[in-house]
């Protein structure tokens, strides 16, 4: 089925991990997409994988809000539209609470939660007109249950809900609807050094038993993205394997 035919979607930190499996899904579902990170030949190089034509990748940093409100002018010129905006872009700088210092702190809540606010604020200025858009934020179970050396983190993702929350009231009236996906622990780079004992002891945590995959966030953003979510929004869709229930 190719629900999202003829809609455009801008993915943010899409050139690998879960942002690059989300663009997919998209695509798959008949959506032109595109992947935005900071590094932009990569992000083009990952929009040439996606099954279909016309996607495109580019350069941004999300921490910038002249560079998000870029991005969104660039999108809307080049693809004729913006429909569907995933802030995915998020990055980590763990560190317990004394030794967290002030640019980690600033870094983390910058990229992750300021950057989805300057990407909304320019993109629901389109939607709001056309009186469509669907906007996914990208939190963690962290910002729920919050998690020992990632204040900065988890204080990003709890931001992300109340952001998502706070902007669901404001723009349902235009039928623009907000949703977050929490996802638990997914094997991406960003989970990539966790050491064999910390992966061993978070997988008895979790009730199927293993890590969360790239596949497994993705089609739960196509789903909020497309008709069968139309009555949805302010909701914060946890994806955990049930880790934290
Ligand atoms: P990765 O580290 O694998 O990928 C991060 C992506 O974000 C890359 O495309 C990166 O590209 C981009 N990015 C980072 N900083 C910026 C920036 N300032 N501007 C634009 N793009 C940026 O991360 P994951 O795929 O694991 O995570 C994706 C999202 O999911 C994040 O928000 C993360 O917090 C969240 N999440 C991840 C979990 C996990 O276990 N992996 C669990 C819960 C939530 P580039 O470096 O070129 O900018």
């Amino acid at each position: 089925m190719s629900e999202l035919q003829g809609q455009v979607a801008l993915v943010t930190g899409g050139s690998r991990g879960i942002g690059l499996a989300i663009g997919r899904a998209l695509a798959d579902a008949g959506a032109t997409v595109a992947l935005a990170a900071r590094d932009g030949e990569r992000a083009a190089a990952a929009a040439a994988t996606l099954p279909g034509e016309g996607h495109r990748g580019y350069a941004v940093d999300v921490a910038s809000s002249e560079s998000c409100d870029a991005l969104v002018k660039q999108v809307e010129a080049e693809l004729g539209s913006l429909d569907v905006l995933v802030n995915n872009a998020g990055v980590t700088r763990d560190n317990v609470l004394m030794r967290l210092k002030d640019e980690d702190w600033a870094a983390v809540l910058d990229t992750n939660l300021r950057g989805a606010f300057a990407l909304i604020r320019a993109a629901s200025r389109g939607m709001m007109k056309r009186r469509h858009g669907r906007i996914v934020n990208i939190t963690s179970v962290v910002g729920l249950t919050g998690n020992k050396g990632q204040a900065n983190y988890a204080a990003s993702k709890a931001g992300l809900v109340g952001l998502t929350k706070a902007v669901a009231k404001e723009l349902a009236s235009r039928n623009v609807l907000v949703n977050a996906v929490a996802p638990g622990y997914i094997e991406t780079d960003m989970t990539a050094d966790l050491p064999a004992a910390a992966r061993e002891a978070l997988q008895a945590q979790i009730a199927l038993g293993r890590l969360g995959r790239p596949e497994d966030i993705a089609p739960v953003v196509r789903f909020l993205a497309g008709p069968g979510a139309s009555y949805i929004t302010g909701q914060v869709l946890v994806v955990d394997g049930g880790m934290v229930m």
